[in-house]
Order: structure tokens, then C-alpha cells, then sequence
């Protein structure tokens, strides 16, 4: 337990959305699946309950119609892009969806609960996208976590409703917008009540294309405060 609350996940970019509940959040995975079939990232999408799985699952089955399989005119559960798990779905099930999405199957994206997430170690999963607030700190920590188990830089997006915000978000997570997330989230655990926020270097303004400083790595409170990503944004 310690261990991983003492993982500050630093190669995970944090980024924060919110808003009314609405699908258009995942339009992007949509897109990439369609485009890029299954060379397309190996997202991990987090839910809260079985229930908000089957929907979900059922918005992608929609949403890509006839190419949510790898190839259309095979269209066998082997060929989906799309797979779920949930905590009923039993340790068959479990097995069978882990052996899909490892490796180079045409298994892209994995709807589920944190019920997927025990012990479960795929290296390559670039994103992780959190759909609702979750139960505590530490499961978003945990959902977070299996992103990037590869060490590589990966993403998790956390994406919070209104009516999160406003019932719970207090005592989950003290999402401000003026606070970096990674130290929002840390803070409330025992272990860290004494975390400071991390310090930034100052980037030197030297950045050509892309900023790449520790606070545009950060997350996306961190990154709207440097100067590079405000002057490259706002130039656009
Ligand atoms: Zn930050
Ligand atoms: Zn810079
Ligand atoms: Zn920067």
C-alpha cells in the first residue's frame, strides 16, 4: 500500500475536463480508433459502476457502427476493437479480456471498473481515462497508475461531471484549477498531509516548437501556467 502512494507517477501527465455529463468527451478515442484500427493507443477507460460500463460500452458499439471490428468483414467477437470488464463479469472473463488487450491483438480499448485494475500489469497502456469521480483518492490514484506501467510518458485524463463537483469533489479531490492535480490528489492521503507543492524549474523560455519543462509535464493546471504554453496558445 505504501509503495504505490509513495510513486509520485511523475511520466503521467495529468489533465483535468469537466463539465455536463456528455459523450463528446470520447469523440477523440472514437476518431483514433477509426483511423488507426488496432494500431490505435490502448486506452483504459474508468467507470464507477457496472451499470455506467454497459453504457458506455454500448456508446462505442454505436459510435463506431461497422468499424468497431479490426477488419469489417469478419465481424467475430475475436475482431472487436472494444472490450468490458466489471466485478460480475467473473475471473474467466478476466482472463480472457487480459490475454485480448496484451500484445498485439485487435483489442484496443477496455471499458471497466477498477475491479480490472487489481494486480493487473499491461505495459503498454498510453492512457487512462477516468469517467467520474472516483469512490477515494487512492482508487483515482490506482486508476491512474495503470497508465505508463512501461515507465514511458503516458496521459491520464480525468474527467469530472457537474454533479461529481458539486456532491463530492470536496472531499475526493480538492480540484481547484489553481492547484497542480498530481499535488491535489497526494495531499489527502495520510502518508503525504505534508506534501509540498512540487517546485518547478523556470523554463528559460528557450523552447522552439514543443515547451517540454517539468511544468508543462505535470499537469494541465501546471502547463497553463508557463509562459511557453500561454504564448504558443494564445498565438494560435
Ligand atoms: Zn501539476
Ligand atoms: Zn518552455
Ligand atoms: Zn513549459
Amino acid at each position: 500500500m505504501l509503495q504505490f502512494l509513495f510513486y509520485l507517477r511523475s511520466k503521467i501527465f495529468l489533465k483535468l475536463m469537466s463539465g455536463k455529463r456528455d459523450f463528446e468527451f470520447l469523440n477523440a478515442t472514437v476518431n483514433e480508433l477509426k483511423i488507426r484500427k488496432n494500431k490505435a493507443q490502448k486506452p483504459i477507460i474508468f467507470c464507477t459502476t457496472a451499470m455506467e460500463v454497459e453504457n458506455l460500452y454500448f456508446w462505442f458499439f454505436v459510435a463506431l457502427g461497422k468499424e468497431r471490428y479490426e477488419d469489417e468483414t469478419n465481424p467475430t467477437k475475436s475482431n472487436l476493437l472494444i472490450n468490458q470488464y466489471t466485478g460480475s463479469s467473473g475471473s474467466e472473463s478476466k482472463k480472457a479480456v487480459l490475454s485480448r488487450i496484451r500484445g498485439e491483438t485487435s483489442c484496443r480499448l477496455l471499458i471497466c471498473t477498477i475491479a480490472f485494475g487489481m494486480g493487473v500489469d499491461i505495459r503498454d497502456v498510453r492512457k487512462v481515462i477516468i469517467w467520474g469521480l472516483p469512490a477515494s483518492p487512492v482508487t483515482m490514484w490506482q486508476e491512474i497508475g495503470r497508465a505508463g506501467r512501461d515507465k514511458d510518458n503516458a496521459e491520464a485524463i480525468i474527467i469530472l461531471f457537474r454533479s461529481n463537483l458539486f456532491a463530492r469533489l470536496k472531499e475526493v479531490v480538492c480540484v481547484t484549477r489553481a492547484e497542480c492535480l498530481r499535488y491535489s490528489i497526494l495531499k489527502q492521503f495520510y502518508e503525504f498531509k505534508d506534501i509540498k507543492p512540487r517546485e518547478h524549474q523556470i523554463c528559460k523560455n528557450m523552447c522552439t516548437q514543443r515547451c517540454i519543462c517539468t511544468r508543462c509535464e505535470c499537469c494541465s493546471v501546471c502547463r497553463n501556467s508557463c509562459e511557453c504554453w500561454v504564448k504558443e496558445n494564445v498565438a494560435k
